[in-house]
Parts: C-alpha cells; sequence; structure tokens
C-alpha cells in the first residue's frame, strides 16, 4: 500500500529526529516535530514559511552557504552549530535527484554530551602527556643531587659512542669519586654528607662546556661525565679543572689528609670507531676508568688519572 501525502506528511512530523526541508527560496517544505521543538515554534507555523524572522541570521547564511556548496561539489560536508540547549552535529542532502537541487533536507543530532565529553578527553589527554614526560624526568635523574642517574647514563652513552664512523678527536668518561667520604658522613652525619654530595653536583654541572656533554650520578658517591668529542688533553684539563673546583668549595674535612673535601678522577678516552655491542663498549669504558680511579686513590687521592 502507498501513503498519501498527507499520510507522508504525518510521518515526517513524527519522526525522531530534529529534521526539516527547506527549498531555495528558504521556505520550509516539511519538518518533524522535534525541529519545531529546537526552533520554540509551533510545527503549524513553520511550514510554508520561510527562515527569514524564524531562524537567526547565521542560521541562514548556513543554508544559502550550503545550497552553493551542493551545487559545487554534489555534497555538504556535516558541520557543528550551537543552538539554545547545546552544541548540534548538522547533516545536509540534497533533496531528489534534479540539479541543481529544489531543496535541502536538513538533520541535527544533539551532540553536546560528544562534545563536553572530547573537551574532558582533550584534557585529560593532555595531563596525561604532562604526567608522562615528569615521570620520564623522574625515572632519568637522580633525586638527591637532580643530575642524571644510572638510567640516563646508559642512554646518554649510546647517544655519544663512536661507532662506525671514526669520530675524532674522540670521546672521553671521567669517574669521579669523592675521597673519604665515609669519614665525612662519620663526622659531620648523612644529611651533612648528601648535602656535600649536592654541592659537588652543582660543580659538575657547572663545568660542562657543550650541549652534548652530561653528568650522572653512577651511585652513592661516585660520577661520571660524559664528553663527546673531545681529545684526550682537552678530557684531562677538564677533569684537572673539575677536581680544583671541588676542592676550591673548600668542605671542611678534617678527617681527610688534605683538610677538605676533595675527589679522586679516573679516565678513559676512545677515539677509534666501535663496531660490536654499545653495552660491551659501555663496559670497556667504565673499566678503564675505575682502574684509572683506584690509581689516583692508591697514588693518593685528590687527583686524575689517565687509564689506558
Ligand atoms: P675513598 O677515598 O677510598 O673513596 O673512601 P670513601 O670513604 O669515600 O669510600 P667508601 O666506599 O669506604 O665509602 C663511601 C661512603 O659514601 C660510604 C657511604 O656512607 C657514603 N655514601 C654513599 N651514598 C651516600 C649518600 O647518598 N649520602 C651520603 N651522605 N653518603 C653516602
Ligand atoms: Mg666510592
Ligand atoms: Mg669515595
Amino acid at each position: 500500500m502507498l501513503l498519501t501525502a498527507e499520510a507522508l506528511h504525518g510521518v515526517y512530523e513524527s519522526l525522531p529526529v530534529a529534521t526539516c526541508v527547506i527549498d531555495r527560496s528558504l521556505v520550509f517544505l516539511a519538518a518533524s516535530q522535534r525541529y519545531a521543538a529546537l526552533l520554540r515554534t509551533p510545527l503549524e507555523s513553520i511550514i510554508g514559511r520561510t527562515m527569514i524572522g524564524l531562524n537567526p541570521q547565521d542560521h541562514i547564511d548556513n543554508v544559502r552557504r550550503d545550497f552553493r556548496t551542493l551545487d559545487q561539489h554534489g555534497m555538504v560536508p556535516d558541520h557543528e552549530i550551537r543552538l539554545w540547549d547545546g552544541a548540534y552535529s548538522v547533516s545536509v542532502s540534497a533533496v531528489g535527484a534534479a540539479r541543481p537541487a529544489f531543496a535541502l533536507s536538513v538533520t541535527l543530532a544533539n551532540v553536546t554530551q560528544h562534545v563536553s565529553l572530547q573537551r574532558v578527553l582533550l584534557s585529560t589527554i593532555g595531563e596525561l602527556a604532562q604526567a608522562q614526560s615528569e615521570v620520564t624526568q623522574l625515572a632519568h635523574s637522580d633525586a638527591l643531587t637532580g643530575l642524571g642517574n644510572r638510567r640516563s647514563l646508559d642512554l646518554a652513552l649510546a647517544k655519544a659512542m663512536p661507532t662506525d664512523t671514526p669520530a675524532p678527536p674522540g670521546f672521553a668518561l671521567l669517574m669521579i669519586d669523592v675521597d673519604c667520604f665515609k669519614a665525612y658522613n662519620d663526622a659531620n652525619g648523612h644529611l651533612a654528607g648528601d648535602d656535600c654530595l649536592r654541592r659537588i653536583a652543582g660543580v659538575l654541572q657547572a663545568s660542562l662546556e657543550s650541549p652534548a656533554d652530561s653528568a650522572a650520578r653512577f651511585g652513592g658517591e661516585e660520577f661520571v661525565v660524559l664528553l663527546p668529542q673531545r681529545s684526550v688533553e682537552a678530557a684531562a684539563r677538564l677533569a684537572e679543572s673539575i677536581r680544583q673546583a671541588i676542592l676550591a668549595l673548600a668542605i671542611d674535612h678534617p678527617a681527610s689528609p688534605h683538610g677538605c673535601v676533595s675527589a679522586s678522577i679516573g679516565l678513559a678516552h676512545r677515539s677509534e670507531p666501535w663496531h660490536g655491542d654499545l653495552a660491551e663498549l659501555t663496559r670497556m669504558l667504565l673499566h678503564t676508568a675505575d682502574t684509572a680511579l683506584y690509581a689516583a686513590k692508591t697514588a693518593g687521592r685528590n687527583r686524575v688519572c689517565i687509564g689506558h
């Protein structure tokens, strides 16, 4: 059975969405009760009337623009508008097959909840990204001194290692160990010891000469400074100036043979490229620096030794 025009109107009016049909002279040919409710106007006074006076000017402009877009491109992308009770997504299509179309079918879907959910999601994503970068920062820094930690050292080493291409003048690693620090803690307490480590960390940070240089706390009272792109002579000069700067802090340490806090430094240097495993090269460099540090300790502390 075919529906009569009157029955079709009835079906249209009762559609459970806010929808309407508007012709080229901006007259409403049909509308649903939900659309009338959205306009806060009785349905009977919408059909057959022009949009002008019934709709805000920007909606009228939108419909004119949609007719033009439809004529040029055959379709109108969905867009969003704000109405008195929230945000709506507007879908527009041509009525009938004839072109240019004689009328537009316009359907509005309330997306207020989507929009506010989207806003909440966006701000949550922003907060998550911020938290993630703080966690990453924390995971790579030493809580006591604020320098990098062992994890950051591994990353910095991997980044700075001379690998497949020769990288003159080479790459240096300094292993720095505070002298007689157990005695310093015993005499002054652990908190004073912590403060001393922070001040030494400050010296190391201030000694870095290029953005590629980095300092990390290796553990306990031991630190590592990485100096990519350094000759052995330049690295030894910097190590010596670090040793002097630590001494110049003039932190009282009567139990030390030097009367104040000092440090011993072992230096490892490599100028040849490395083709093997990075972890293996790291182990070798740390071992060389550690052996040089041991030599500095046995030679009387408060000195720099170069490893071979
Ligand atoms: P050496 O000159 O041979 O290096 O002697 P040392 O006393 O410095 O070396 P030792 O390894 O015997 O002692 C290191 C001390 O460093 C012992 C430990 O209490 C102290 N230490 C390690 N980590 C911390 C820390 O985070 N804070 C404080 N205050 N002390 C620490
Ligand atoms: Mg030590
Ligand atoms: Mg020590």
